[in-house]
């Protein structure tokens, strides 16, 4: 019997498009992955690839070619269609742990030679000069509640303090504000990353697909060149956007966070599917089994499923049998975080200033709520402006303040990860809130099967009371 062989085919030594050859070539030809690299130049790669990926449309060998992209000085706005790729990996500059300073912020190239750039540089200058005046006041009161340890040197203490301080002052950060964001992803989701960006109607955003194309082409001459804008992505956004909305529903005050459906049977699913995985039944029989238990008997198999699971452990896949769609409005910068669950299905309406502002309690307390509310109102009056004439546009001068509505649908097995990790005491208060409330929604419909979720002991309305002096 051949012995087992694991090994690295190593990026330091084969380019990302020969190892994907490598490993495709394993489907037709018996000789070890070592051997086939060693057959293959970058020429001979590029060839297969046109041949096979690009003509026969075999595309997922192109999954085997990864690429790492720095993006640098990119708005956050762009951001949002960078990071919408579900099988890609991202870092991003943090509002959390570092400052913005007065300059960092897109002009966007639609504005060049406009009426409108003057007054929208200056609702940009103005709102990163109220962020940067916010950071004192607020800083002092944290001060007070957490003064210096001896021995802290003035960066120590303020590493320490900043994040509290800037989770405060980031309501007022714009969309315009420049991020860095770290993109990991094989040649098949780059290539439809880079379709979606030329195929945006920001033109920042087609600009990076362009740039993304080019720089991908140092390192995978043959996966991404052909990725072109896709007219029917244009063309179907530009219909939909025809459509006369309805008299726009006013949502009652307090009504943020809607469940809308969610899968009646999902607890018998999901725990039919836990016996299906182990047993020989069909799913009917299972689903048949588990409505003839007795309540203690359901109990008992609810907790033979997540009775044991750690801190860190992901439940079985079978909770993804069960579904939930939440109609949400958080803030923008609970927004930025809550984009970032790439397992859920989400869409989001276009960020405006026309669903109101939060205010968070330390920029109350620091004194600083009327310069805050004069900001967050000088910005609507230039985005309304702006909207005029380009809606995606304005919405470059929109705080992370204001608030965004999404849809969202998701299975439990992600509602589990959500839930625990945003509403964790680390995360930032206004995903923290979210995470509650959407944990408290799903206990109200499926009790057996949520209950082991691990969410940390705060209610919604604390955090309300705490951290916020208005919001939705
Ligand atoms: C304390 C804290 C600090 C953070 N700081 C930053 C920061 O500074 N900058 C920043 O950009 N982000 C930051 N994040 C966001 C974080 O990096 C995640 O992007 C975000 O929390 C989404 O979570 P996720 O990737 O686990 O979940 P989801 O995308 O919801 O995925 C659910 C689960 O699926 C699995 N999964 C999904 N995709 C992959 C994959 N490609 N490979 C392997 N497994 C996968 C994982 O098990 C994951 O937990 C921070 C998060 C926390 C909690």
């Amino acid at each position: 019997m051949p012995s087992r062989q694991i090994y690295l085919l190593s990026p330091k030594c084969l380019s990302p498009e020969t190892i994907a050859v490598a490993f495709a070539k394993t489907s037709r030809v018996p000789d070890s992955f070592r051997d086939i690299a060693a057959e293959l130049s970058d020429e001979s790669s590029s060839k297969f690839h046109e041949k096979w990926v690009v003509g026969y449309g075999h595309s997922s060998v192109a999954e085997h070619a990864v690429l790492h992209l720095a993006l640098e000085n990119i708005s956050r706005l762009a951001i949002e269609c960078i990071e919408s790729n579900r099988l890609a990996s991202y870092t991003e500059k943090s509002t959390r742990y570092q400052k913005w300073g007065k300059t960092d912020f897109v002009i966007p190239p639609e504005l060049e030679g406009h009426p409108l750039r003057e007054e929208y540089i200056q609702a940009i200058q103005d709102l990163f000069k109220t962020y940067e005046d916010s950071l004192m006041p607020v800083r002092r009161l944290i001060e007070q509640q957490d003064p210096r340890r001896p021995n802290e040197d003035d960066e120590a203490w303020d590493r320490r303090l900043r994040s509290r301080y800037v989770d405060a002052t980031r309501f007022l950060l714009p969309g315009a504000a420049l991020a860095n964001v770290g993109m990991t992803a094989n040649a098949r989701v780059l290539e439809n990353a880079v379709r979606k960006m030329l195929s945006h109607p920001l033109a920042e955003v087609r600009e990076i697909g362009e740039q993304v194309r080019d720089v991908s082409q140092g390192e995978a001459p043959t996966l991404v060149k052909y990725a072109d804008k896709v007219p029917y992505l244009v063309e179907t956004s530009q219909a939909l956007e025809n459509y006369e909305p309805e008299a726009a529903e006013t949502q009652p005050s307090g009504d943020w966070c809607r469940l809308i459906d969610y899968d009646q049977d999902g607890e018998d699913k999901v725990l039919a599917a836990g016996l299906y995985r182990f047993s020989e039944m069909t799913f009917s029989q299972a689903l048949e089994k588990v409505r003839s238990l007795s309540l203690d008997e359901r109990q008992e198999l609810a907790d033979s499923m997540l009775g044991k699971l750690g801190p860190h452990d992901i439940p079985l896949r079978e909770l993804e049998y069960c579904h939930y769609t939440f109609d949400l409005v958080m803030d923008q910068g609970a927004y930025a975080e809550f984009k970032r669950h790439r397992m859920m299905s989400q869409t989001p309406q276009k960020l405006t200033c026309r669903l109101g502002y939060a205010i968070p309690r330390l920029i109350t307390e620091a004194g600083f709520s009327l310069a805050y509310q004069a900001a967050m109102d000088a910005a609507a009056e230039t985005y309304e402006k702006l909207a005029n004439w380009n809606p995606q546009v304005a919405a470059y001068v929109a705080p992370n303040g204001f608030n965004r509505r999404v849809l969202a649908q998701f299975n439990l097995r992600e509602a589990y990860h959500f839930c625990q990790l945003r509403a964790a005491s680390n995360a930032h208060f206004s995903i923290r809130r979210v995470a509650q409330q959407v944990a408290g929604e799903i206990r109200s419909v499926h009790p057996l099967l949520s209950k082991y979720m691990k969410i940390y002991a705060e209610t919604r309305e604390q955090i309300d009371k705490d951290h916020f002096s208005a919001v939705s």
